[in-house]
């Protein structure tokens, strides 16, 4: 059993019902340990006028390999409208970026783990700190970035914390 932390995102269509119905779909393959807050965050390096995202972080137990992982969650983005051919940053109903997965390093064209441009994103630093704690380990690239990129809570978490 790995410990993964995944980043969910959305800027097309009901963004909130899109991020529950990603979780939902989620749980048919992994068990989710945590859910940050829902945070709003301006887009970032994306088409000019697109809409802003409403982001999240869930950490979950996954029985899987992280390849078998990245199939699933790229299955889930499908389902949920998502073309399988995309241009770069469009707007998306669904996007779910696997960020850690226990402490497996993978360095393959198609597959980055943990997920190399993680530190540079407040939208993903932000919940992640939440469900990290002390244990967060980008304070400082956090402090660097909140000056210069766009957040704020939007709601509270959907998933109740496990025991
Ligand atoms: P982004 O998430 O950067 O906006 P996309 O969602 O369009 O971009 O992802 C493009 C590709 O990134 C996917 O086809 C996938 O194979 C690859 N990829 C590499 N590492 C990861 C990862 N850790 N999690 C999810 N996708 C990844
Ligand atoms: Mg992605």
């Amino acid at each position: 059993m790995s410990l993964t932390y995944l980043s969910l995102g959305s800027n097309l269509g009901d963004r909130l019902g899109n991020l529950k119905s990603a979780v939902a779909k989620l749980r048919e393959k992994v068990s989710i340990v945590s859910m940050s807050s829902v945070w709003e965050t301006a887009p970032i390096g994306c088409p000019e006028g697109s809409a802003p995202f409403l982001n999240a972080v869930v950490s979950c137990e996954c029985s899987s390999s992280v390849r078998e992982l990245l199939a699933f969650t790229q299955s889930v983005e499908a389902e949920l409208g998502r073309p399988n051919e995309h241009e770069k940053n469009s707007p998306r109903t669904c996007d779910i970026d696997i960020l850690t997965f226990g402490d497996e390093a993978v360095n393959e064209p198609d597959l980055a783990v943990p997920h190399p441009r993680m530190k540079e994103r407040l939208f993903v630093l932000a919940p992640l700190r939440e469900l990290q704690k002390d244990a967060f380990p980008f304070g400082k690239e956090y402090a660097s970035l909140i000056d210069t990129q766009e957040v704020r809570l939007f709601a509270p978490p959907f998933v109740l914390q496990q025991a």
